[in-house]
């Protein structure tokens, strides 16, 4: 398969979605970036790596951060599930209500108060985004990896919900560490910046079943599955059965308008275009990455 002229293709049939949708607005910061931005990345479990468009553009990785940090959890073991579920939410990604109806226990670790409780969790070991930051770098090779200042400044001043929900499972006592370090540690995490190349080389492992860029294991076959089931099942927001449908690959999404996608056994792809759906997913990224799967049959099903 040339990946290359693959990526290219794609990128021409995809043009007339790029710039559709709406820009994340409710954090300001990422109100103002280009919606014209298009980039997608591919890389492969032996070391290729191949890009088109905006590629090497850094953009706010914002959820796509929850994939990561819910390895790092799982790292240290699997704690993490007694403290957060499995299932789809089919709520928006900050829903309150159904915290309430399951005992400050969130549905799954990729909505807010999911990937809250990672956080916490993750704390245990030390600050989780500079863990987080420390994992990135090394398994992208760029020492630069970092936080975006501004919009993590941005997402401090409207952090109102995001706060309720961490208080609201504190109540549950389903908090460990107080709630603004939590807090704190979590939009750090959502505020790197990254470029799909870089974010598709550490997502990788996932593809390798767990075995990290230097051929260290991160993760155990079984838990990198899991990771795999958790995106494919609630990794798009309130969208994933239509993302399934559509891409059929275990994908998270981001407000930044990055999604990162999985093809065990062969590659992770990230794509960035930051015109969101309804649903906060990137539009002409998960076109992107429906013409992806058709065009390779490389789809899990
Ligand atoms: N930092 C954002 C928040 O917590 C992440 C949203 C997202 O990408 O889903 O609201």
């Amino acid at each position: 398969m040339d990946l290359a002229a693959l990526l290219d293709r794609i990128a021409d049939d995809v043009a007339p979605e790029i710039g559709r949708g709406s820009v994340a607005d409710y954090i300001p910061a990422l109100a103002r970036v280009d919606p014209g931005r298009f980039g997608m990345a591919v890389a492969e479990v032996d070391g290729g790596l191949h890009g088109v468009g905006d590629w090497e553009v850094p953009f706010s990785i914002q959820s796509m951060s929850k994939v990561f940090t819910l390895a790092l959890a799982l790292s240290h073991g699997d704690g993490v599930w007694e403290r957060v579920g499995r299932e789809p939410s089919g709520n928006p990604f900050n829903s309150l209500v159904q915290l309430e109806n399951e005992d400050g226990i969130p549905r799954n670790p990729f909505i807010n108060a999911g990937a809250l409780v990672v956080t916490d969790e993750l704390a245990h070991h030390g600050d989780a985004a500079e863990t987080l930051i420390r994992f990135l770098r090394e398994e992208s090779g760029r020492a630069d990896i970092g936080i975006d200042a501004e919009v993590a400044a941005s997402e401090a001043a409207h952090a109102d919900r995001n706060r309720a929900l961490a208080y609201f499972m504190a109540s549950y006592r389903n908090m460990r560490h107080p709630v603004p370090a939590v807090l704190d540690q979590y939009m750090r995490q959502c505020s790197i910046a990254m470029n799909c190349g870089d974010v598709a080389r550490a997502a990788v492992f996932l593809a390798r079943h767990g075995v990290r860029n230097d051929g260290s294991r991160l993760l155990g076959q079984s838990a990198a599955k899991r990771v795999n089931a958790v995106m494919l099942t609630c990794g798009t927001y309130d969208a994933a059965g239509e993302f399934a449908y559509r891409v059929g690959l275990p994908g998270k999404s981001g407000v930044g308008g990055g999604i990162v996608a999985i093809v065990p056994g062969r590659c992770a792809i990230c794509v960035w275009s930051p015109g969101l759906d309804p649903r906060g997913n990137s539009v002409a990224g998960v076109a992107a990455l429906d013409r992806f799967t058709t065009l390779t049959g490389w789809s899990i099903f």
